[in-house]
């Protein structure tokens, strides 16, 4: 049995990834963690292998810390550790030998959206991306759109774009991500949801991928917390993504 542990497990991803790991029959749920708490006494006391976090970007870097020097792995969907806290988690979990995944999006069809835009984007220079979120929304694009573009330009040298003098309001094309074009709309009833389109000669490919509720992301949660505990990832320190869990041949 894997102990894991969930850090931010009143919030609401964390109470869907309590009730998933409490579903499965190989896992037990070592420790529910959340603002006010002691992790490092709860992890003295209750020995988890994994811990998944799921809090705020103003505390997810010290749990980490805290995490890894205590020889727990990591499982993060927090968003916004900067590129230096990374590296700096990359050396912490090298030295005391564990695995910390760091994912964007922990959705299963979200990361095969990317993978198969890029994959696309290899045979159709034009594209577009077009994300839909809720209005609560702080950021626009979402880190999803972000990190499709960036993984579109990347096997995507040129991407055509049509002159921005056609543009007589402004804002009307979106904006740009490595010269990939990201629309971004928020409006009540949506929750994350995002397209991708290519244009070729006489045709269209999209690629869309919806999202309607926030356990949308415990199976990826699981697939990485059972990765990292079974050895799928055999080598410590940073894993960026689900990815090398998912296609371990690259
Ligand atoms: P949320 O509802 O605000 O939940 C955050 C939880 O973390 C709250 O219960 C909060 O407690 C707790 N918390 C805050 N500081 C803490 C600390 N120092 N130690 C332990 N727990 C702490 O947020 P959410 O919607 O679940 O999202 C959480 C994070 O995940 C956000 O950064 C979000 O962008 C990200 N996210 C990532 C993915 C992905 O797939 N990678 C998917 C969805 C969301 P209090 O309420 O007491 O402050």
């Amino acid at each position: 049995m894997t102990r894991v542990m969930v850090v931010g497990a009143k919030g609401r991803v964390g109470r869907c990834i309590v009730a998933g790991v409490e579903a499965a029959t190989d896992l037990t749920l070592a420790g529910v963690i959340d603002l006010g708490d002691d992790l490092g006494a709860a992890i003295a006391s209750e020995k988890p292998d994994v811990a998944v976090d799921f809090t705020q970007p103003s505390a997810v870097f010290q749990n980490l810390q805290t995490l890894l020097a205590r020889g727990v792995h990591g499982v993060v969907g927090t968003t916004g550790l900067a590129e230096s806290e990374l590296v700096q988690i990359d050396t912490l979990a090298r030295e005391h030998n564990v695995a910390c995944m760091v994912a964007p999006n922990f959705a299963l069809g979200a990361v095969l959206m990317m993978r198969f835009a890029e994959e696309a984007a290899r045979h159709f220079p034009w594209v577009e991306v077009v994300e839909r979120h809720h209005e609560h929304k702080l950021d626009a694009p979402s880190g999803t759109a972000s990190v499709t573009a960036q993984r579109i330009a990347r096997v995507r040298a040129e991407i055509p774009r049509d002159p921005t003098e056609k543009e007589t309001a402004p804002g009307a094309r979106g904006g740009t991500i490595d010269n990939v074009t990201v629309h971004s709309l928020r409006l009540p009833g949506s929750v994350a949801h995002q397209e991708v389109w290519f244009g070729g000669t006489g045709e269209t490919l999209v690629i869309r991928h919806d999202t309607v509720d926030r356990n949308v992301f415990v199976p990826g949660v699981l697939v990485a917390v059972r990765g990292i505990a079974q050895h799928s990832i055999t080598q410590p320190g940073l894993v960026r993504g689900l990815e090398p869990i998912l296609w371990p041949q690259g």
